[in-house]
């Protein structure tokens, strides 16, 4: 057999490692988190393979790529094209939706070009994206964006007082000056007074010539109204592409309303009027993919066999993996980065690629346990293709379904990066690690459950699939929020929850800091602190020395320990800094110590070593609830956006620990987390309810349904078959009197 050889891998914090992984079949990374399997997975094995496809191409092609930077690593051998399937959230632009994304709209078009009736042309006369297809009014966007004029006026106020309210049109902007220097308006008068040409003039000119005086000289110029430059500037541009202060900006002075020529469903009439079995192709974009399934298999041609084929074979891959309840039009940046991940995963399955790398980022997330079990038959697939697959992933389920596994360890940072375990399942069982271990024993179950008396109450909740359900959430107490995925969990908490509370803290894992500057250091404060103990042992210096983003900072990369270079047409190129070598700091800084170390050295340290390496009773206070939350192993100047989502929502988690009175609200906290961390983070909301908070969690962790007050199970499928609150009580009454799926896998986990 032929193994993916990987001989001395060294990025981040891989200790100079030999891994050999079996091809052609399924792979499973595991490990505490911060042990290294991404730095193993995506930084060296996957990047590498991009990196040996990108050199076969020509010099042209890859100057219009972007560029991937070396890992540090010896050698890999046996390699092969590798496809990426990440959790992250899909921006896309907003015609991007499910249909797009699984390609199941380009067959759905072909097979209207080919049985729709009464015919039309080719399959682009189908498509919103193209103009033989696009309604005209509305350019295939379904909607149409109005500048409310009256929003951007101030009609008592001159042009000189500012009587234009965009933002762009500010008095002394540039574009304020074009207005005011054209020549065409009295820039006294208040504009309630202006005549129609001269309203007309003002908002709608298109091009319209005049001399620009600037001191002695005249230049020819076109006047272009302020309705007109907007339209141009933004409303005509994709949404999704502009930044989020102008989205702010656009939102805040534009009207949105659905097209009146073709109702939101972007298509001409002629596309409309083509129909199937009295199906247009946009009402099939509406239907729930399981009704499209059956939709599709109701259809009897012999010219479209093949296609039909196609398209039934991509809906059944969908629904297989769980997301049945969704339909083709759902846009893309609504998905959760589950579903996303799932779609492109059904999508492969689709093709019929072999010999290909497929890499994995925890498949299990947003999955209730009964959906895992589909994705892992899609897996099994894939691998039946020819395919090898490698996941990083934490769910003994999939962990079970492993030809190989690659445990890890033995701990977290430093004190991890290498491979402490490889080999089936059956020695993974008899293996001395900690997953070995927490695969054996079973985290412990709780017994005593929190009373409660007092409680929110959700009433008469209809939002997306929720059938008009009452939901009682208990104060004070832990509650789990089940049900598989689709079946109404999110719509419930974020939707009809935070409506009536806003005043909850929504803990999620979006990025911690804007700054790329920010750091574990900078986030708790501590940095402060360890300065002003620089000044003291070194009296001649300033605080502000020891600052990268002050006086401290490199010359020569402003103390970002590396040079972005902007190149026109491509990603722009990191280079690590010449000058302090990626340290971010002036020579001079470094002369000077704390006891015997730099703040170099100081912001090299793990908050586990910080926590030895100080005295000081703030800073001990700070870092100790970094590591409570199991974040020992983060260096201080490690940049926060190198975290991982699960690493972000726990950083977060540290910030509120000693909170009281408030509403928590976390979704799937045990993301990224191996099965030891559960403990931890179960000791971590414990703790915050013992503070006399509520916490609301929306899980699929058996784990984590074991060790709560209260459990609301959604149910009992996903989409229009959920919807509805099929069990509130214990965990153990769950097990005892509900049926649904969650008792089910609860009841076999626990037997
Ligand atoms: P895992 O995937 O097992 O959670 P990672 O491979 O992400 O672990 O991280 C391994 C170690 O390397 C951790 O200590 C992490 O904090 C560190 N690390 C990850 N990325 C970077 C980076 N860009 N710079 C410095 N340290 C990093
Ligand atoms: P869960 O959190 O249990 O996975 P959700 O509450 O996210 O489920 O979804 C419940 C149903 O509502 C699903 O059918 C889903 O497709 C639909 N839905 C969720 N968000 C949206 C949205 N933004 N637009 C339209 N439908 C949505
Ligand atoms: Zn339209
Ligand atoms: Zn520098």
């Amino acid at each position: 057999m032929k193994h993916i050889k990987i001989k001395g891998a060294r990025q981040n914090n891989l200790k100079n490692i030999n891994v050999e992984i079996p091809r052609n079949q399924i792979v499973v990374f595991t490990g505490l988190s911060g042990s290294g399997k991404s730095s193993l997975v995506f930084e060296t094995i996957t990047a590498e393979a991009q990196r040996q496809l990108y050199d076969t191409f020509s010099t042209f092609a890859r100057s219009r790529l972007p560029k991937y930077d070396q890992a540090d690593y010896d050698s890999i051998e046996n390699l092969s094209p590798v496809i990426l399937l990440e959790q992250k959230r899909i921006v896309g632009n907003s015609r991007s939706n499910v249909g797009t994304l699984s390609e199941i709209s380009a067959f759905l078009r072909l097979l209207f070009s080919r049985i729709g009736f009464p015919t039309v042309g080719m399959s682009n006369h189908f498509s919103p994206n193209s103009p033989e297809g696009m309604c005209h009014k509305c350019g295939g966007a379904g909607s149409i964006n109005d500048l409310d004029i009256n929003g951007i006026i101030d009609w008592n106020k001159s042009l000189k007082q500012g009587a234009i309210l965009f933002p762009d049109f500010k008095v002394n902007s540039l574009a304020w000056k074009l207005i005011v220097n054209s020549g065409f308006f009295d820039i006294d008068k208040p504009l309630k007074a202006y005549t129609a040409k001269e309203k007309e003039t003002l908002f709608y000119a298109d091009g319209l010539k005049f001399k620009l005086s600037e001191g002695e000289q005249g230049f020819d110029a076109n006047f272009n109204g302020i309705v007109t430059k907007i339209n141009r500037g933004f409303l005509k541009k994709d949404f999704n592409s502009l930044s989020k202060s102008r989205q702010k900006i656009i939102t805040h002075f534009v009207k949105t309303t659905i097209c009146t020529d073709c109702h939101g469903a972007r298509l001409k009439k002629e596309a409309l009027e083509c129909r199937i079995n009295d199906k247009n192709i946009y009402e099939l974009g509406t239907l729930q993919l399981t009704e499209l399934h059956s939709f599709l298999k109701s259809i009897k041609s012999q010219e479209a066999e093949t296609v039909l084929e196609q398209l039934i074979k991509r809906t059944d891959n969908l629904i297989r993996i769980g997301v049945g309840y969704l339909n083709l039009s759902r846009a893309t940046g609504t998905l959760s980065g589950g579903e996303a991940q799932r779609i492109q995963l059904a999508k492969q399955l689709g093709n019929s690629l072999t010999e290909m790398l497929y890499v994995l980022d925890e498949p299990s997330v947003g999955l209730h346990p009964r959906d895992v079990d589909l994705v892992a038959d899609l897996l099994k697939a894939l691998r039946s293709q020819g395919n090898t697959i490698l996941m990083v992933e934490h769910d003994p389920d999939l962990i079970k379904i492993a030809d190989y596994i690659v445990d890890m360890g033995p701990h977290a940072g430093s004190r991890g990066g290498e491979v402490v375990f490889q080999g089936n399942f059956d020695e993974l069982l008899k293996a001395k690690t900690l997953t070995g271990k927490y695969i054996n024993q079973k985290i412990p179950v709780k017994k005593n459950f929190r009373n409660w008396s007092n409680f929110f109450e959700i009433k008469n909740a209809t939002a997306n699939n929720l059938k008009n359900i009452n939901v009682k959430i208990p104060k004070g107490v832990f509650v789990c929020v089940t049900g598989v995925a689709g079946s109404g969990k999110s719509s419930l908490i974020h939707k009809e929850f935070l409506k009536a509370h806003p005043d909850a803290i929504v803990i999620d894992q979006s990025p911690v800091g804007k700054s790329i500057r920010s750091n574990p250091a900078t986030y708790t404060g501590v940095f402060d602190q360890i300065r002003d103990l620089f000044e003291k042992e070194n009296p001649t210096t300033m605080a502000s020395l020891y600052s990268f983003n002050a006086d401290g900072a490199c010359e020569n990369c402003k103390g970002l320990g590396y040079i972005l270079m902007d190149l026109a047409f491509m990603d722009p190129i990191k280079t690590n800094c010449e000058k302090c070598n990626g340290n971010r700091y002036k020579r001079d800084v470094l002369y000077h110590k704390l006891n015997t170390k730099t703040i170099v050295d100081v912001l090299e340290l793990t908050v586990n070593q910080a926590i030895d390496f100080f005295n000081d009773r703030k800073i001990l206070k700070k870092l100790n609830v970094l590591q409570e939350v199991g974040l020992g192993y983060l260096q201080l100047g490690q940049p926060l956006s190198t975290l991982s989502g699960g690493e972000c929502q726990r950083v977060k988690l540290a910030s509120e620990l000693h909170k009281e009175g408030n509403i928590y609200i976390l979704d799937e906290p045990t993301t990224g987390l191996h099965l030891s961390d559960i403990t931890k983070i179960i000791e971590l909301l414990e703790k915050l309810v013992n503070k006399g908070n509520s916490v609301i969690v929306i899980e699929h962790s058996l784990d984590i349904m074991n060790n709560a007050d209260w459990i609301i199970d959604i149910g009992p499928e996903g989409g229009k078959n959920g919807g509805e609150l099929i069990f509130e009580g214990t965990p153990i009454e769950l097990q005892m009197k509900s049926e649904s799926y969650t008792s089910k896998f609860l009841n076999l986990y626990n037997s």
